[in-house]
Order: C-alpha cells, then sequence, then structure tokens
C-alpha cells in the first residue's frame, strides 16, 4: 500500500496540499466526463454506504449521484429504519456497514464521531458533518468552487491577496471549520470573519490559524463588502441551540441582498453550503456573482473525484 495514501477522511487537516491540487484536478475531469458522457464503470461492483443520522439534501445526494455516475452502488441507512432505533452503538454499526460495503459516508451529530468510526472500521470513513465539527467534504468542493469561478485561489500574478469573508454562524458552523483550515494551506488569503458576537469562531480554531500565520481579521458586514473577492454566507444552526430565546435574539440578525451587494466588487462571488434560510434574499439569485446554486453542482463533481481516490483502481 502506498504509505502517503489517505485511508479515512474525518478531517481537512489530514489532506496534503499535494492531494488538494490533485483532487482539484480530478473535479474538473468529472465534470467534462459528466457532460459529455453521464459517467463511466470504474467503480463498477463496488458498494458505498451512506450512514446518516442527521438531515441532508445535498451531501446525501450528491454522493449517491457520483456513485451511481461512477458505475457503483449504494447502501442507504438511517436512525429510523436501522438497528440505531432498537439502540444498537454506532461503533457495531460502523462494523457491520465495514462487511457489506467499501466504503462509509458518516454523517452522525456527535463531533469526533467520524473518527471514532475510523478507529474501528476496515474500509474508509469519509466524514460528512459530525455535529459542529468539521465537513471536509464541503471543504473540497467549496475549494473547487472558488478556483473554478475566480480562476485561482489565494494568489494569481498581478492580483492583490483574496480576501474570503466569513459570515454568519462560525461557532457552529462546521462547514466553515473546514474551509478555514484547507484555505490556511494556501498562500495570500486575507480573512474576514463576521458573525454576532455570540457566534464567532472557536478560540481554538483561531488559535490554530494564528500559529499557520493567516491573516485574520473581524469587521462588520457592511464595512467588509467593498473588498471581498469571497463571500461565504452561512445559516445559523438553529438545530445546535440549548432554548429557543438564545436562537430568537440572533435569527435574522444579517442579510445579503440586492441592496447590500451593490457596494460590492463586479468581479467576486457569494457561495452558501446551503440550506439557506432568510440570510441571503431570493431577489439575489439571479445575479451572476451568487455561486451557490453552482457550488452546489460542484459537489457532485468533487465527491465523484473522492470516490475515485478511495475505490478507484489506485
Ligand atoms: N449543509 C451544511 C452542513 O451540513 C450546512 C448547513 O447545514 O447549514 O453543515
Amino acid at each position: 500500500m502506498d504509505e502517503g495514501r489517505l485511508q479515512h477522511l474525518t478531517t481537512i487537516k489530514s489532506v496534503p496540499k499535494a492531494l488538494i491540487d490533485e483532487l482539484l484536478i480530478s473535479a474538473e475531469e468529472m465534470k467534462k466526463l459528466v457532460r459529455s458522457k453521464g459517467g463511466d464503470n470504474r467503480l463498477q461492483h463496488k458498494v458505498l454506504a451512506l450512514a446518516f443520522y442527521e438531515p441532508s439534501t445535498r451531501t446525501n445526494c450528491s454522493f449517491q449521484a457520483a456513485m451511481l455516475r461512477l458505475g457503483g452502488s449504494i447502501l442507504a441507512i438511517n436512525e429510523e429504519t436501522s438497528s440505531v432505533k432498537k439502540g444498537e452503538s454506532l461503533e457495531d454499526t460502523i462494523i457491520t456497514l465495514a462487511c457489506y460495503t467499501d466504503a462509509i459516508i458518516l454523517r452522525h451529530p456527535m463531533k469526533g464521531s467520524a473518527t471514532a468510526a475510523a478507529s474501528l472500521s476496515s474500509k474508509p470513513i469519509i466524514n460528512a458533518g459530525d455535529g459542529v465539527g468539521e465537513h471536509p467534504t464541503q471543504a473540497l468542493l467549496d475549494l473547487f468552487t472558488i478556483k473554478t469561478e475566480m480562476g485561482y485561489i489565494g494568489t494569481t500574478p498581478g492580483a492583490p491577496p483574496m480576501v474570503v469573508t466569513l459570515l454568519g454562524d462560525l461557532l457552529n458552523g462546521r462547514t466553515v471549520h473546514s474551509l478555514v483550515r484547507v484555505l490556511a494551506q494556501f498562500s495570500g488569503i486575507r480573512l474576514i470573519l463576521v458573525s454576532p458576537p455570540e457566534l464567532a469562531l472557536p478560540n481554538d480554531i483561531i488559535e490554530e490559524l494564528k500559529s499557520l500565520g493567516t491573516s485574520l481579521s473581524w469587521q462588520s458586514l457592511e464595512d467588509a463588502i467593498p473588498s471581498t473577492d469571497v463571500l461565504y454566507v452561512t445559516r445559523i444552526q438553529k438545530e445546535r441551540f440549548s432554548n429557543k430565546a438564545e436562537y430568537d435574539a440572533v435569527s435574522g440578525s444579517y442579510i445579503v441582498n440586492t441592496e447590500l451587494m451593490k457596494n460590492a466588487k463586479s468581479k467576486m462571488i457569494v457561495m452558501h453550503p446551503l440550506p439557506r434560510l432568510q440570510e441571503i434574499s431570493t431577489d439575489f439569485d439571479t445575479d451572476p456573482r451568487a455561486a451557490y446554486f453552482r457550488q452546489m453542482e460542484n459537489g457532485m463533481y468533487l465527491r465523484m473525484a473522492l470516490l475515485d481516490y478511495f475505490l478507484g483502481k489506485k
């Protein structure tokens, strides 16, 4: 076995820059493949397990579509229809799925669950969101979107540093936790953090970014908008609040609309991992800078690249 190969994808921190570059190239090839032929059969006779213990539309469907487009099969379980309902542990469920399938996509409300699962699985575990922890495959598709839309990530000759503004629930938003960590691997990135004070990025992540020398600043949305190249909007993660009053106090505290975006650059993009609630008004959807639906489509290409990496012929 190639020592440098990843066995699991539980945190974005384990993905070296060279592999990121390889996956971005592969995702571009997958996009061309789907657009020209719909897919191929390179994962024929491979079976992918999807174990989702939290709701999902895009991650779940794009992984399923990715597997099917590469000729593989899928086996999906959730907490309602499997023995989890009878009280079976995550550990036993993972051991079971590892017997029947070739890789396991896991979404679970507990931070650290993917790492725990990886420690007992003989098959690759891919973290599809572990509570308020991470969402590494989203970070990779986000990078793919930045590269596709902007033409570069971080630096390009003649251009100033790329300003990425992260807006919303930076405390609980796992997509942000993975994205900032992966952006820290690129030079020429300036991060601006915009959130209600109670939903600021966790301190341990800030310390991690500082130790990597990442440029960080805190601004209001209005101040950040004119210099922003990538505006990454997130929803307030209602399901992570222990009481409704705390959620109500911050809900609706920011909104991206056509009025606000008049002050933004003409060449910049607005991204969102989705689902969107009211934080981006639908009247902005037709603006060419609204990249979130293209970002969502990119998820399938990037996940095809990941499945090829983990399950294809090495
Ligand atoms: N779909 C993303 C996630 O699962 C973002 C969100 O739910 O707000 O983390």
